[in-house]
């Protein structure tokens, strides 16, 4: 591997919250993905709910870890040091601190980033954090190799040109960051159903199934998922990582 691919994985848990459902409760978890690679980039995935965020009536509050920036911080890195933001979709939950990020480069498939520009009700809430006037866009199609060893793969369904993540990380191998193309492990499924929230279920079982496929050929030896609380208990957490 040359110098500019993945050398290390950083998972940032940020909130985590218990849901009510039919029969028992479910653990909710989100988090967020630091790659720093042999050259000393820093690209980050994602960047988590807002400060100031309150849920929907009706929902249950999260319990709040540390935000992006404090896991960064932990870290020895302030948000000038982050190179390249990957955006995987522009939920409220993804794109609250987005704003700090003026020096990097964010990288969002286009769809995602016309259907949101140009107004969609899904992506009003975190608006003033993902179009913050001096963010930087670079606006991609498809399938896309970042660097050696870190690509992008085109997942929609949840959300229009919602993104999933490939990582190979010299020890562990490949890793397969699902985010919320497929949010629990139980829906990694090739005949799933749509989640309430998700935007398009017959484009999500294609998206689930390109996914199975893609662990099948690049023997894939972890998936993290995008939401699964249970996972993420037995997941190394920043600051240990994956390497
Ligand atoms: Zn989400």
């Amino acid at each position: 591997m040359t110098g500019a691919s993945p050398r290390r994985l950083y998972l940032f848990q940020l909130e985590s919250v218990t849901v009510p459902v039919a029969g028992g409760t479910l653990e909710m978890s989100s988090g967020c993905y630091l790659i720093e690679t042999g050259d000393g980039q820093h690209i980050l995935i994602d960047s988590g709910l807002p400060v100031d965020y309150t849920p929907p009536p009706g929902m249950p509050s999260a319990h709040h870890g540390k935000d992006v920036i404090a896991h960064l911080a932990d870290l020895g890195l302030r948000p000038d040091d982050i190179t390249t933001l990957i955006c995987t979709h522009f939920d409220i939950d993804h794109v609250g601190h987005h704003d700090a990020f003026t020096k990097a480069e964010l990288i969002v498939q286009r769809e995602q980033y016309e259907r949101a520009r140009g107004g969609d009700e899904r992506s009003a809430a975190g608006r003033a954090h993902w179009d913050h006037p001096a963010l930087r866009y670079r606006l991609i199609d498809g399938d896309t190799e970042l660097l050696p060893g870190l690509t992008l793969i085109e997942t929609g369904g949840h959300a229009p040109g919602h993104q999933s993540v490939l990582v190979r990380l010299p020890r562990t191998g490949p890793v397969l960051l699902a985010i919320d193309a497929v949010v629990m492990q139980r829906l990694f499924t090739p005949d799933r159903r749509a989640w309430p929230g998700d935007d398009n279920e017959e484009q999500l079982r294609a998206s689930t199934r390109k996914l199975l496929d893609l662990v099948e050929r690049e023997q894939v030896t972890l998936v993290i998922f995008g939401h699964d609380g249970q996972q993420w208990q037995s997941l190394t957490k920043a600051p240990e990582s994956y390497e």
